[in-house]
């Protein structure tokens, strides 16, 4: 884990247009390869999606730090995020955020996120293995919230659980897909589209 490849990709990312400072802080901090395979440890700097495990995909550091960027985060900010996968994109927010909330839907991959999260010694997180179309009511509502796979519709229940000027990042959409950043203005929501991408869909029902 070289912190000269860490440098660079931060480098890159700047030259792809990220600006936010601490987005950059931590994606510096972070160790990307902590959280792929050894066989993508090499390429996990490369701007390229990781296959994690169980058909399922660490999107490139280019989607990742956008998405973390459109979100504005505050350090006082409770978080919840859809869609753990690795861990990585949740290491990032705990560097950013006071608390953060993950759900996962697949328990081998939330077991592998535990135990890396736990190695970095990040403990503002709790995850939750569920079906992330439903959120997380409980700890409801929050400051923002990430979907970090590709919905077939806009999940009506993630809105209701957003504070009022919450801001909620999520793909929509199935052989096309649209990355739209949706800002709660009391009872309105403002969208705005922001670039295609692809992502595993967000899968719904039964857990596995
Ligand atoms: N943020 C992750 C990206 C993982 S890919 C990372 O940094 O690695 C998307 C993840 O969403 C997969 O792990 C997949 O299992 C999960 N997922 C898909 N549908 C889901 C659902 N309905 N509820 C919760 N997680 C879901």
């Amino acid at each position: 884990m070289s912190k000269i490849e860490q440098r660079r990709l931060v480098q890159r990312l700047q030259s792809q247009g990220i600006k936010n400072t601490a987005v950059l802080q931590a994606v510096y901090e972070i160790p990307r390869a902590f959280f792929v395979e050894e066989a993508f440890t090499r390429r996990c700097y490369e701007n390229m999606a990781i296959p994690i495990g169980e058909g399922q995909t660490l999107s490139q550091p280019y989607i990742v730090a956008k998405m973390t960027e459109l979100l504005e985060l505050q350090t006082t900010d409770r978080v919840l995020e859809i869609g753990t996968g690795s861990g990585y994109q949740t290491a990032l927010l705990a560097k950013l955020c006071h608390q953060i909330y993950s759900v996962e839907r697949i328990k081998k991959l939330q077991w592998q996120a535990i135990h890396r999260l736990k190695k970095l010694e990040l403990h503002n997180i709790q995850l939750r293995h569920a079906d992330g179309w439903g959120g997380w009511v409980a700890k409801a509502p929050f400051d923002a919230i990430i979907v970090t796979a590709a919905a077939e519709n806009m999940p009506i229940e993630l809105l209701q659980q957003l504070k009022d000027g919450g801001r909620m990042v999520i793909p929509i959409g199935n052989e096309t897909q649209v990355l739209q950043l949706i800002t709660r203005i009391g009872e309105k929501y403002h969208v705005e589209k922001i670039e295609d991408v692809k992502f595993v869909p967000l899968v719904a029902g039964e857990l596995q």
